[in-house]
């Protein structure tokens, strides 16, 4: 029998196909009847496909929370307070989630993109992760990946954008990007 081991896996870098990878880890734990938590920081007013495709698998297998409202206020001096308060609150649910019990695998989708935007301490983030249950396995997605992170992460898998569609124009489409 081999021995289980929780793993810490990070999707970073600027290609796309973080989140979806997320996903099809999340698609394929749940066939082996591992339960599944996905805490979405950004993502909060488009409706994404997967949404409904968890909700048809059963929220007692896959359930995902969006807890953002779909984008972060950049550009002023200040990040806007009512975004570190939603990144607080979706690491709160996240933290508990991974602390509960009641999971198996625990996605943090776009946490790293809070944590490059400074709206979260990466070292508080690193030492929950760290003294995490011994059997816990935990995805990480988001560009720019904090070093503590990447240097306690098992896996880590950079996207590197070789081509996208947008470049040429083409707009986000229904079932591949939504
Ligand atoms: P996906 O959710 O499709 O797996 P992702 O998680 O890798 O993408 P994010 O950085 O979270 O990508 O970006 C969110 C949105 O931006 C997605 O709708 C995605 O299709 C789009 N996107 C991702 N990479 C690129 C890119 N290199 N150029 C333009 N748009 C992108
Ligand atoms: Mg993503």
């Amino acid at each position: 029998m081999a021995q289980e081991k929780g793993l810490l896996i990070v999707y970073t870098g600027p290609g796309k196909g973080k989140t979806t990878c997320a996903l099809g880890a999340a698609f394929r734990a749940v066939g082996q009847g591992l339960r599944v938590l996905m805490v979405q920081f950004i993502k909060g007013s488009w409706h994404y496909g997967e949404l409904d495709a968890a909700k048809m698998l059963g929220d007692d297998k896959f359930e995902i929370r969006p807890m953002g409202r779909g984008f972060v206020k950049i550009g002023g001096a200040e990040t806007d307070p009512a975004d570190i308060k939603l990144a607080e609150e979706c690491w709160n649910t996240g933290r508990d989630a991974i602390y509960s019990g009641k999971y198996d695998l625990v996605i943090l989708d776009e946490i790293n993109y809070v944590i490059s935007y400074k709206m979260l301490e990466p070292e508080m983030i690193v030492d929950a992760l760290r003294d995490r249950p011994e059997r816990m396995h935990v995805i990480c997605t988001g560009r720019n990946a904090h070093p503590k992170l990447v240097e306690l992460a098992d896996l880590v898998t950079e996207m590197k954008e070789v081509k996208h569609p947008y470049t040429r124009g083409i707009l986000a489409q229904r079932g591949i990007d939504y």
